[in-house]
């Protein structure tokens, strides 16, 4: 299932009595959502809205699921400007820079940061649980809390930081569907984080400092074209240490994951 109506099924469903929706059926025309792209017979429910684009200035299909990225409500997502006394704009999903999601089968938790935590709690009928918890603790905080999660939650969905390029977002949405790998979600990528890598990188920080240090530095290098994968160096390290050598081998492939593996570590 896509990410998109993955999060409308279990959680933005819920902002329909708020939308002025039209049936598919209805239209002459076949239709195309202008956000995910998806013609409609792939989305989960033949719901769209009409929506003016800020910039073209036109009237554009937008299906229910992205839809809900967009759509401002007081009710459910708070305030997106103004003050709790004088709100000037309602809050939306989709313009929560900064903002985390885990959407689980029964767990809902949006991960909130100070400057977006008050505003949120005003919605009197709140879509998700809320945590404030921001910046590099909130992936690990995040993380744990998936870890943590029985089988039964799963498939889940999680988004490190909202933000708000809403297309770019329904883009990258991937499920997670087990714990032994995860996948981060933003506006900017997807990547995956494999728990028994992370949970080996972990060890070797705590048990052997200074050899992590030297194998984050020859994976930092490799990832910039600076060290050719014969390098001697490299090599004589791996093969003294079997703790280095087997998180070696389970890295990603892909230099763009690897970093992003070593941001988060
Ligand atoms: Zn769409």
């Amino acid at each position: 299932m896509d990410g998109i109506d993955f999060l409308w099924l279990h959680a933005t469903n819920q902002m329909a009595d708020e939308m002025q929706l039209l049936d598919v059926n209805d239209s002459a025309e076949p239709v195309s959502c202008y956000c995910c792209g998806r013609p409609s017979g792939e989305w989960a429910v033949p719901l769209y809205q009409q929506r003016i684009d800020s910039f073209i200035k036109l009237e554009v299909p937008v299906c229910a699921p992205c839809n809900a990225l967009f759509h401002g409500s007081y009710r459910y997502m708070g305030i997106e400007k103004g003050t709790l006394e004088k709100p000037t704009t309602a809050g939306k999903l989709g313009m929560l820079v900064g903002c985390g999601l885990i959407v689980a089968q029964t767990q809902k938790i949006l991960l909130t940061n100070p400057g977006w935590d008050k505003r949120l709690r005003a919605a009197t009928v709140p879509l998700f649980e809320m945590h404030q918890v921001s910046g590099k603790g909130a992936l690990e905080f995040a993380l744990n809390r998936i870890i943590a999660l029985g089988p039964e939650e799963f498939p889940l969905l999680y988004i490190a930081d909202i933000g708000r390029k809403k297309a770019d977002l329904v883009a990258n949405l991937k499920l997670t569907h087990s714990k032994a790998q995860i996948r981060v979600c933003s506006g900017e990528s997807v990547f995956r984080i494999n728990t028994d890598l992370l949970h080996a990188i972990r060890t070797m920080q705590q048990q052997d400092k200074s050899g992590w240090k030297k194998l984050e530095g020859f994976i930092f290098s490799s990832c910039h074209g600076r060290i050719a994968p014969n390098d001697e160096g490299l090599h004589g390290f791996l093969s003294a240490s079997p703790e280095a050598l087997a998180i070696a081998r389970s890295l990603p492939a892909d230099p763009h994951e690897k970093l992003q593996l070593l941001r988060v570590i």
